[in-house]
């Protein structure tokens, strides 16, 4: 094998869940990532369809059932926390689910005796050349790969180096979002969540690690923003200055902020791209093909794209040209159902009066449609708008 020496930058869920199949047909593996470790954070995720054929081709479901959490009711709240409508158990959930986070743990466990990680570090160049890449890092190393794989999510870093700014793929859908761990102090039971919603703003508080702690989370609708993706701080602030003022539980949830453990924020945004390869360097979920939060799909995604990426580099005897391709092509129509479903997004967060009343309305009666399972029968549709191969 030529092209045995493959450099994944990325921890997250795409980056191991390709060093799992990379590891298991012999490939030499090493995946950088930015962050001082794994990094913990993220609500629950859900898998559905294809993508739980691949995890139990992983042989990996019994480790996630371990971890598996399935969200409870969620109610729609007023000012005075009082229900306007509410979802029964399991309303978005999919076949499994897990937090984000421990997902993570889970596949960097299964991989990291045999891959090699490094952390607190990243790419600064990349020079192709026929035979392989030579890879600059912010550490100062400098060190020859086969390939180079991008599994560096929304904000790619192979991507901008080896494609270009990342404007030129990014679509927002005109919403913000930030989620973090705080004290379950409404003491919410059986993964119960509570959304409260003003005009072009959402709040959500959902029990987490069995009822211990919980997950806050804010959106807000907004046209895209300049910001420092990695200034924590300053993102934080964004938050505080969008919601102070705000009513119901919101006071209480912005003072649990600055200690908060695992911060996240992001724009609800897609990356819409022609092609996920140039040369030697190919993008992986996120980075390829992000759909948003709203799709329910980016994990799925991630998961499914890393055993096909890896199934055809094994095939494709060092034509790594021709795997990319392959790739691509087997991917392309799920990643387009995928990206459909987050089309609506902007009802998540209504920015006039007759849309929030609307949104309301809808909530009211869901329950009650023969539409009731449509939050989870759209993302099994488009989760079974592929059937990988057995590679
Ligand atoms: C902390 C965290 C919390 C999240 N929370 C949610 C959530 O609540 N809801 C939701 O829908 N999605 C969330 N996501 C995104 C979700 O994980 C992805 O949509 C999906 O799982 C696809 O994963 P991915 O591995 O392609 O990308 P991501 O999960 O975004 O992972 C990308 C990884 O690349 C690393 N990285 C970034 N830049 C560099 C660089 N220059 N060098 C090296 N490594 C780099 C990041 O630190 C991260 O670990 C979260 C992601 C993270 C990292």
């Amino acid at each position: 094998m030529n092209n045995k020496k493959i450099l994944i930058s990325g921890a997250s869920v795409a980056g191991p869940a390709l060093a799992f199949w990379l590891n298991r047909y012999g490939f030499e593996v090493t995946i950088v990532e930015r962050a001082p470790g794994i990094r913990p954070g993220g609500y629950a995720i859900d898998f559905r369809g294809a993508a739980m054929q691949v995890l139990e081709k992983m042989g990996i479901v019994d480790e996630i059932r371990k971890f598996e959490t399935r969200a409870g009711k969620i109610t729609i709240v007023n000012k005075n926390n009082k229900k306007i409508a509410s979802m029964p158990d399991g309303f978005t959930s999919g076949e499994l689910e897990i937090m984000r986070g421990d997902l993570a743990n889970v596949f960097y466990e299964a991989t990291k005796e045999d891959a090699e990680y490094l952390f607190d570090d990243s790419i600064v160049h990349i020079a192709e050349g026929a035979a392989g890449v030579e890879v600059t890092f912010s550490s100062g190393t400098v060190r020859r790969f086969d390939l180079i794989v991008g599994a560096d999510g929304l904000h790619s870093n192979v991507r901008t180096l080896a494609f270009g700014d990342e404007a030129k793929f990014m679509h927002h859908l005109g919403i913000y979002f930030a989620i973090f761990t705080t004290p379950n102090f409404m003491k919410l039971q059986d993964m119960a969540g509570l959304y409260y919603g003003t005009l072009g703003k959402r709040v959500g508080l959902f029990s987490a690690k069995e009822d211990t702690e919980a997950r806050a989370s804010f959106y807000f609708a907004s046209p895209q923003i300049r910001y420092d993706y990695r200034n924590i701080s300053q993102q934080k602030e964004m938050i505080r200055e969008c919601f102070t003022g705000e009513q119901w539980q919101v006071p209480e949830l912005l003072g649990y902020i600055e200690n908060a453990p695992d911060f996240y924020f992001d724009s609800v945004s897609q990356i819409r791209m022609d092609r996920w390869s140039s040369g030697r360097v190919v993008l992986l979920g996120d980075a390829a093909h992000c759909a948003s939060p709203m799709s329910g799909m980016g994990t799925s995604m991630a998961v499914i794209g890393a055993y096909i990426l890896a199934g055809e580099l094994k095939e494709a005897n060092d034509n790594h040209t021709m795997a990319f391709n392959r790739y691509e092509q087997a991917m392309r129509p799920l990643v387009t159902a995928s990206q459909k479903l987050a089309e609506n997004a902007e009802w998540f967060v209504p920015q006039t009066r007759f849309k929030l009343w609307m949104s309301r309305q809808i909530w009211k009666i869901l329950p009650y449609t023969r539409w009731k399972n449509m939050m989870i029968e759209l993302p099994m549709k488009a989760a079974n708008a592929i059937s990988p191969k057995d590679y």
